[in-house]
């Protein structure tokens, strides 16, 4: 019977957590925003013996992919992003080292493929699908894994912390008709943000009543 397994890693300098999906009866996974520790990332695909089938970065934040053009090539598999978030991943060297302030080797993803709104991925016999949800940066997406539940990168947190909206390509009143794009899903749904604890729908639709 199909169905899927998500293992959540916090990995690198900001902590960030990554994804991987695996689809129990293919063992097909996709790996989400596999920021840095390339080598323990591989380990932890190999020990559930995941075969690996994309790379999927909720948005263009330098902490979200440091390394990926490195597991690209190690695990010979493309990358897919929101092309609306192209010129922010093409400034993650400075983006990186103004924040980390350490130089850091940062690779751009080679292998990627852009992402539409509502866009099915294929995992073994089912699907993962993809919507915008925009605000943090222009071309934020979340991964919708049917029944399970929604990764949401930097848009939500635990306990109604919403995701920064201070750069200047982010948007409030995006993110908060994103955050409501998400609140529509079942609240048993577990959200699994990009840094931080795991929540559920229903736990935070409370937080936002007034969004
Ligand atoms: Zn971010």
């Amino acid at each position: 019977m199909s169905g899927f397994i998500i293992t959540q890693f916090r990995v690198g300098e900001y902590q960030t957590n990554c994804y991987i999906i695996l689809e129990t009866a293919s063992n097909e996974c996709l790996i989400v925003d596999p920021t840095q520790e390339t080598e323990f990332i591989i380990d932890q695909i190999q020990k559930i013996k995941g075969i690996p089938k994309g790379i999927i970065l909720t948005h263009g934040h330098f902490d979200h992919m440091l390394e990926v053009f490195a597991l690209e090539k190690l695990l010979d598999v493309d990358t897919w992003m929101s092309q609306k978030d192209e010129s922010i991943k093409d400034r993650m060297k400075q983006t990186a080292e103004h924040f980390l302030g350490h130089v850091v080797i940062a690779v751009p993803p080679q292998r990627l493929k852009w992402m539409n709104d509502i866009q099915k991925i294929p995992l073994g016999s089912s699907y993962v699908e993809i919507i915008e949800t925009p605000g943090h940066t222009p071309g934020g997406i979340s991964i919708v894994i049917p029944t399970i539940g929604i990764i949401v990168g930097d848009l939500m947190f635990h306990e109604g912390i919403v995701g920064r909206t201070d750069f200047s390509y982010s948007d409030k009143k995006q993110l908060a008709l994103s955050i409501k794009k998400i609140l529509t899903y079942p609240d048993d749904y577990i959200l699994y943000p990009g840094h931080g604890r795991l929540t559920t729908v229903g736990f935070e639709r409370a937080f936002h009543e007034n969004i």
